[in-house]
Parts: structure tokens; C-alpha cells; sequence
């Protein structure tokens, strides 16, 4: 019988509430980019993976056009998950520092790792109403974890968060490495995003990213 991840993760994979991502989506696996001309793109919402013990939730943006909307798995084949496997390797939330196909054998160990919205939107920009029809997903995930800590990477993922919570009051406030307790007990903490305009210009570093995962690991305690 499947669990109630695996039935979630069903819908979401069949989901088309949103035209324009959907069209998107199926039109970048279609024409693909050259150098995955023999890849098959997955080119559907992408659901949620990782240990569905997990008590650590991380929140991302959305899929990368030729990076999970291409693999079919978050982070998986680009250049943000080039950067965050290795560290959750180094803390332990990962047995591999790479993350390159679905069947590459990456096991996560007390994380499970999601996105505001499950489709790659052009410009890497999804609109407030699409992040909006994917919110429910992400609220039932919420449920079925019932996470101790969340790690938001990217201001788009602390928002939907605040707003799944209702979190009012500008003392939850984004910002690298920023950590508060919600009303209901859960750790909210927030990461600058690990995209190559953050890693590349040094706005994000790998120490400061070390800082995120370490600091994850203390809350847990
Ligand atoms: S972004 Fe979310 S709600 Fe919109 S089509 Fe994709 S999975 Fe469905």
C-alpha cells in the first residue's frame, strides 16, 4: 500500500493547475539543451524526495529547467545541487556528495527536501498565483513530516512558509543564517539560496552554507 508521501507525490506528478508551467515544462524537455540531446527529460511537476522520518525540512524554489525538470528529482543535475549535496554530505544529511540522476543511489538521512513550486517557470520566476495552486502540496507535506526544523533556501521558500503559518511580527525576517521558533514549535531558519548568482559572486560560500547545516544539526539536539 502506498504511503501517504507516495500518494502525494502521485498527484503532484499528474498536477497541470498551471497552464503555462505545464506547456513550459513539456516544451523544454521537447527541444532539450544540446548537451542532454540523448537524455530523456522528465519535463512533469517534480515532487519531493529524501527520508520520509525526516525531521529536517528544506524548502527550495522551484525546478531548474535542465536541471530537475531535466532528472525528475530536487537539485538533481544542476549547478545549486552542485553545491548543496556536497555540504549535506559533509553534515551528514547525505550519503554522496553528488546528485546526477534519479537512480544515482543518493540516500538522505533525516531530510526531506521540497519547493515552493514543483514546476520549472520561465526566468526561474513562478507567479504568486502559481506558487499559490502548488501551496497545498507543500502544506500537506508539512503534515505528514511534521518537521522540527525547516531551512528555507531563498527568500520565495521562507514567504510561503511564513504564510502556510501565518507568521506575522518583523522578527521573522529572511536572512543567511537567520532562526527563529514558530508558535508551534518548529525551527524556521533561512539560507541564502544556493544558485550560482549567489555561489558564483561569493555572496554564498561554502563555509557560510556549512553554517546553515551545522546550525541544523544543533536544533535537532
Ligand atoms: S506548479 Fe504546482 S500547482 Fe502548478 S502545475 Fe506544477 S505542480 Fe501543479
Amino acid at each position: 500500500m502506498l504511503s501517504k508521501l507516495e500518494k502525494l507525490n502521485q498527484e503532484i506528478i499528474s498536477c497541470r493547475k498551471c497552464p503555462r508551467l505545464v506547456e513550459w515544462g513539456e516544451e523544454v524537455a521537447r527541444v532539450k539543451r544540446k548537451a542532454y540531446m540523448d537524455e530523456e527529460y522528465w519535463g512533469k511537476p517534480v515532487p519531493g524526495f529524501g527520508d520520509p522520518g525526516a525531521r529536517v525540512l528544506v524548502v527550495g524554489l522551484a525546478p531548474g529547467a535542465h536541471g530537475s525538470n531535466r532528472t525528475g528529482r530536487q537539485f538533481t543535475g544542476d549547478a545549486s545541487g552542485g553545491f548543496l549535496f556536497p555540504a549535506l554530505h559533509r553534515a551528514g544529511f547525505a550519503n554522496q556528495p553528488s546528485a546526477e540522476s534519479r537512480s544515482d543511489g543518493l540516500v538522505l538521512k533525516d531530510m526531506y527536501i521540497t519547493a515552493s513550486g514543483r514546476c520549472a517557470p520561465p526566468m526561474n520566476k513562478p507567479t504568486s498565483e502559481e506558487l499559490n495552486n502548488c501551496q497545498p502540496y507543500l502544506e500537506r507535506e508539512l503534515e505528514i513530516l511534521k518537521p522540527k526544523v525547516i531551512v528555507c533556501l531563498g527568500k520565495i521558500g521562507f514567504d510561503r512558509i511564513r504564510k502556510i503559518f501565518s507568521v506575522r511580527g518583523s522578527d521573522v525576517k529572511f536572512g543567511h543564517g537567520a532562526t527563529c521558533k514558530l508558535d508551534n514549535g518548529i525551527w524556521l531558519m533561512s539560507s541564502y539560496h544556493p544558485s550560482q548568482q549567489n555561489t558564483l559572486t561569493g555572496k554564498l560560500t561554502v563555509e557560510m552554507f556549512d553554517n546553515i547545516w551545522e546550525k541544523a544539526k544543533e536544533l535537532l539536539k
